[in-house]
C-alpha cells in the first residue's frame, strides 16, 4: 500500500518502520525528526499525502492535528483514508473527521495504548472511531503496527475510549500509591500488602501488572528508579483531555478532576516531569497529612 506518515517522533518512527518492514511504501514528513530507514522524505505534509491510499498522523495535540489536516486533506486522492493515531481532544477528532468526510475521504481516530515499547514491537492496541469502510481499509495496517484494534463507534469514539481508560488508570494508580504509603505508616510489609491486594477486591492493573513499589510484584518502572514507562506528563495530558471532554459533555467526574490536579502539581511543581507516572508512590511516602 502507498502510505503517507506525518509525525515521526518517539511513537511515529517505529510505527512507520514496521510498515516499511512489512513491505509497504511509506513517504514521511516531520518538522524536525529524521526519517527511519526505508521511509522516503517528503518536502511537506501535502506532498507526503499526495497519491497515498492511507495517510497516518502521529502528532502532539489537537491544534497541530487540525493544522496538518488542513494541509493534507486537499492533497489526498478521493477514496483515500486519513487515520489519526495521536491522542487528541474529542472535538478536534470530530472536526477533522467531518472535514475529511466532506472531501470524500475516509476518516478514523485511532489513538493507541502500549507506548514506545509497544510501537517498536508492533504490539499496540488501537481504539478506533469512524466508518466501517475506512476501518476495513486500515485494518491490515493496524495488524502490522499492533496486536489489537477495537472499532469503538463513530468519529471521536476512539479518543473517548482512550481518555476514559486513562482516567481510570490515573485514578487507580493514585489510589494504589496512597494505599502503599498508608500501609508503610501502619507498619505493613509491602510484599504482604501486594500478596493480599493483588488477589483481593483492591486489585487492578496498577497493582497487579505495574506495581508502583520497587521490588514488589512483576518488574515495572519502579524497579528502574521510575524511568518511564509512561511519563507523568503524558498521564497529565490524558487526564486534562478527559476533563476537557467531561466539561464539554457535562459529565460529573470528581475523581478524574482530582487526579488531573494532583498530576499537574506533581509534574509542574514537584519535579515529576520525566519520571514514570507511578512515581506518585515516592511522592506520597515523603508527605504527611498537612
Ligand atoms: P513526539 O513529540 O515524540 O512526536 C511528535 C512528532 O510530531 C515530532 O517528531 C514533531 O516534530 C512532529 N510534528 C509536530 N508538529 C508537526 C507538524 N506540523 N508537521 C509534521 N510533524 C510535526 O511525541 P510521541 O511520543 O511520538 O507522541 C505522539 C502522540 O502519541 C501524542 O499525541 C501522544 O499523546 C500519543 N501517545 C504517546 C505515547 C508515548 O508513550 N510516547 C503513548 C500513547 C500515545
Amino acid at each position: 500500500m502507498k502510505i503517507g506518515f506525518i509525525g515521526l517522533g518517539n511513537m511515529g518512527a517505529p510505527m512507520a518502520a514496521n510498515l516499511v518492514k512489512a513491505g509497504h511504501e511509506v513517504t514521511g514528513f516531520d518538522l524536525a525528526a529524521p526519517m527511519p530507514e526505508g521511509v522516503a522524505r517528503a518536502a511537506n505534509a501535502a506532498q507526503a499525502a499526495a497519491g497515498a491510499e492511507v495517510v497516518i498522523t502521529m502528532l502532539p495535540n489537537g491544534n497541530i492535528l487540525r493544522a496538518v489536516a488542513g494541509e493534507v486533506i486537499p492533497a489526498m486522492a478521493p477514496g483515500a483514508a486519513l487515520c489519526d493515531c495521536s491522542t487528541v481532544d474529542v472535538e478536534s477528532a470530530r472536526a477533522v473527521a467531518e472535514q475529511a468526510q466532506g472531501a470524500g475521504l475516509g476518516a478514523l481516530d485511532a489513538p493507541v495504548s502500549g507506548g514506545v515499547g509497544g510501537a517498536a514491537a508492533g504490539s499496540l492496541t488501537f481504539m478506533v472511531g469512524g466508518g466501517e469502510e475506512a476501518f476495513a481499509k486500515v485494518k491490515p495496517l493496524f495488524e502490522i503496527m499492533g496486536q489489537k484494534a477495537v472499532h469503538c463507534g463513530g468519529p471521536g469514539a476512539g479518543q473517548a475510549a482512550k481518555i476514559c481508560n486513562n482516567m481510570i488508570l490515573g485514578v487507580t494508580m493514585i489510589a494504589t500509591c496512597e494505599a502503599f504509603a498508608l500501609a508503610d505508616k501502619l507498619g505493613l510489609d509491602r510484599a504482604r500488602m501486594f500478596d493480599v491486594v493483588s488477589t483481593s477486591s483492591g486489585y487492578s492493573w496498577s497493582m497487579n501488572a505495574y506495581c508502583p513499589a520497587p521490588g514488589v510484584g512483576p518488574k515495572s518502572p519502579a524497579d528502574n528508579d521510575y524511568t518511564p514507562g509512561f511519563a507523568a506528563e503524558l498521564m497529565l495530558k490524558d487526564l486534562r483531555l478527559s476533563q476537557q471532554a467531561a466539561e464539554a459533555a457535562d459529565a460529573d467526574t470528581p475523581m478524574g478532576q482530582l487526579a488531573a490536579a494532583l498530576y499537574a502539581r506533581f509534574v509542574e511543581e514537584e519535579g515529576g516531569e520525566g519520571r514514570d507516572f507511578s512515581a506518585m508512590l515516592p511522592r506520597f511516602e515523603k508527605r504527611g497529612r498537612g
